[in-house]
């Protein structure tokens, strides 16, 4: 007889097991209403669309577990037992439905008790609880006793640990009990068949020991609706939150900005708030992307801020952001006596206590984050943190004018000349390397297909003036047809976006578009990584469809092509880096090393950190030109250490921020003599020689 038949001091044990799902129950939903409420208290942004797609994407992520699955190295393979725990729970989770709720709740116990189905089911678990036990052991002591850096040692973890681990114990104790009570001898399930022989052969009475199977049964199911009301109260919330956020992740570009409408800036008397200075600022899915977050750590040992001593942390940020929400939340629901205007951000006046910039996240953290995109790439559970830093930084540079003085610097310069650059030797407006060189410069009425896209550090810093050479040399060798702006060319607003100032980065964007329309220019040729991302992702929202092509997929396609033969031997020992805008954000990986690998006697070596493990140079999100916090060490110090271990006489870049970044680098190190930073399309040039 199922327990829940039995009658319990005068009262039918159904009765029992529904007044204790209905009180489980209600729980969860009323701390998963509140959870809901305050998540609507964001902004609106559709995340709705392409639902077929967004359905597959989830799918892919969270049945086989690629979420967790992605994130292994050689030197954490948390991934696979997080895998294998969510596989083992989905099975368990399965089996409460079936053989507690079904036939417990619902009176199906001879339907589906001692049945064969049972038997095959429960010697799967059997086995499962086994190995889960394990990987809960193990668990245990790399959290609490190794303790890598990533992880933190807190209560809510040891408490989900122990329930996960007193389910596994709950189920083997209840098999045994039953089959011993039953005077069943079989050998499946096999931990639990062995517990019941042990069982009927220690002396306990049958009364005892169908006691015994009632009070194993109960207290498995007190466990259950626990687990049931600890979880969206814990940081375990992110089991569901996680499935939300992979429907709801980004299906195009992995850093969705949205733009500020224009418009805003001539709201009277300067009322309008740009970007984020409440909670309630961000969007719905900036507050989804909260409670997804399962404290990992991953983007912690990955974040190159957090790495070289600065104060950001990504986990932290987000943690910070979550308790705040959950702290000061409430207070800005709208009340039954206070009913919602159609504005919820509007309904309370109350004010939370604590800022959020300032006491939640600190202008440091904020201008620390060079926008790499590496905790984005490890993240899990897919949040997207980037645009939280940068919706943080929109509201401290355009509502509250605050910026560290080199980035108001390189803003005004924006402002000013149309470039982030000031004092340097200016090749674009002197305009003769065009000339020298045979180059279409366009004016007036003229109309090109192809636009060799320059770029304001490619065309006004000496040093990669060199590498803008080397690439129209490149370029006229293998017969492309191109013209350049010439002196029309500006920014494309990249260093502005990134540094906050929307309103710059969207005039130059729209001035920009305008100007490749009027000269019907199809395709966009770049060498800087954050021009082709900001052009290639992020002009279509206004209106700039263009194809966009990074020089190193160019040069790879004419060497296939067998328009560019790199003949020239070159007996250099060669490493490459990652710039983050090229594959971090656009996934560009194969086709620099498959023109570096092309080239005769030059040896490649890969460094540890490669690809989209790669590491910044420091120098995007605008920190080209905003200073690192004062006392710490420069990214760019710490991956010339990368670089150093390979042992190679050259490390080649295809940005010119990197390539900036590394000659500091090398400079600093004193290897100025033994170990190069080149520009790609320069070791082309020198191969064709
Ligand atoms: S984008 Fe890069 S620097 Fe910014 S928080 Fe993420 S890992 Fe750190
Ligand atoms: S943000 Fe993502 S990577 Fe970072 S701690 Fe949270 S779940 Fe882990």
């Amino acid at each position: 007889m199922s327990p829940v038949s039995a009658t319990y001091w005068g009262m039918p044990g159904f009765f029992i097991f529904w007044v204790l799902f209905a009180i489980a129950f209600g729980l969860f939903v009323k701390r998963f209403y509140l959870l809901y409420r305050l998540m609507c208290l964001g902004k609106q942004e559709n995340r709705f669309d392409r639902i077929g797609e967004r359905i597959k994407a989830m799918l892919v992520e969270v049945v086989p577990q690629w979420c967790t699955l992605k994130t292994l190295t050689r030197n954490d393979l948390a991934g696979l037992a997080h895998a294998f725990l969510f596989w083992s729970f989905s099975l368990f989770f399965i089996s409460y439905i079936i053989f507690i709720g079904l036939a417990g709740g619902f009176g199906l116990s001879s339907v589906i008790e001692r049945t064969p189905f049972e038997t095959v089911y429960f010697s799967i678990l059997d086995i499962a609880a086994l190995l889960v036990t394990l990987v809960l052991i193990a668990a245990a002591i790399r959290r609490y006793i190794i303790r890598p850096p990533r992880l933190q040692p807190t209560a809510e973890a040891a408490i989900i640990l122990m329930m996960v681990f007193s389910l596994m114990a709950l189920h083997v104790l209840g098999v045994g009990f039953d089959h011993a009570a039953r005077g069943v001898h079989t050998s499946w399930p096999p931990l639990g068949a062995a517990l019941a022989g042990w069982l009927s052969k220690s002396g306990l009475s049958q009364a005892t020991l169908e006691t015994g199977y009632r009070v194993v049964w109960w207290l498995h199911y007190l466990v259950i609706l626990s687990f049931m009301v600890y979880i969206p109260r814990s940081k375990h919330l992110h089991i569901l939150a996680s499935i939300a956020n992979a429907f709801f992740k980004p299906l195009g570009p992995k850093v969705v900005l949205e733009p500020i409408p224009l418009e805003a800036l001539e709201s009277p008397e300067g009322s309008a708030s740009f970007g984020v200075s409440k909670i309630q600022d961000f969007t719905w899915k900036d507050l989804l992307d909260l409670y997804a977050c399962a404290e990992c750590g991953r983007c912690h040992i990955n974040c190159p801020a957090q790495l070289t001593g600065k104060t950001l942390s990504p986990r932290e940020v987000i943690h910070h952001l979550k308790e705040h929400l959950l702290e000061t939340g409430p207070s800005l629901l709208p009340t039954k006596a206070e009913p919602s205007s159609g504005n919820q951000t509007e309904a309370s006046a109350e004010t939370p206590a604590k800022t959020m910039i300032g006491d939640v996240v600190t202008e440091g953290e904020i201008w620390a984050c060079t926008t790499c995109g590496a905790c984005q790439e490890v993240c899990p559970v897919n949040i997207e943190h980037i645009r939280k830093i940068i919706e943080l930084r929109r509201n401290l540079v355009l509502s509250q004018s605050k910026m560290p003085e080199s980035a108001q610097l390189m803003l005004r310069n924006m402002q000013q000349r149309g470039h982030p650059w000031a004092g340097v030797q200016s090749m674009r407006l002197r305009g003769d390397w065009t000339s020298d060189l045979d180059i279409k410069v366009l004016a007036d009425s003229d109309s090109v297909n192809t636009l060799f896209w320059v770029g304001c550090t490619g065309a006004l810093v000496e040093r990669n003036v060199n590498a803008t050479l080397a690439m129209t040399r490149v370029l006229k060798a293998a017969g492309v047809d191109f013209g350049v702006l010439g002196e029309a060319e500006t920014c494309c607003g990249d260093p502005a976006r990134r540094a906050g100032y929307e309103f710059q980065f969207q005039m130059m964007a729209e001035q920009n578009i305008e100007m490749f329309k009027s000269f019907n220019i199809k395709e966009i040729i770049t060498t800087c990584p954050h021009c082709y991302n900001t052009i290639k992702h992020e002009y279509p929202k206004y209106g700039g469809d263009f194809k966009v092509i990074h020089y190193t997929e160019l040069i790879a396609d004419l060497i296939n092509q067998g328009k560019l033969k790199l003949t020239n031997q070159l007996n250099s020992k060669l490493t490459y880096h990652d710039p983050c805008y090229l594959g971090r954000y656009n996934s560009v990986y194969k086709e620099p090393r498959q023109i570096l690998q092309s080239i005769p006697r030059a040896k490649f070596e890969e460094m540890e950190r490669s690809k989209d493990t790669g590491f910044c140079c420091g120098g995007g999100g605008g920190l080209m030109w905003i200073e690192e916090q004062p006392g710490t060490t420069k990214v760019s110090h710490l991956r010339i250490e990368d670089v150093i271990k390979t042992g190679v006489d050259t490390v080649v870049a295809a940005c010119p921020y990197c390539l900036q970044m590394f000659e500091d680098a090398i400079d600093h190190k004193g290897m100025k003599e033994s170990l190069k930073a080149k520009d790609l399309v320069e070791i082309v040039e020198e191969a064709m020689k």
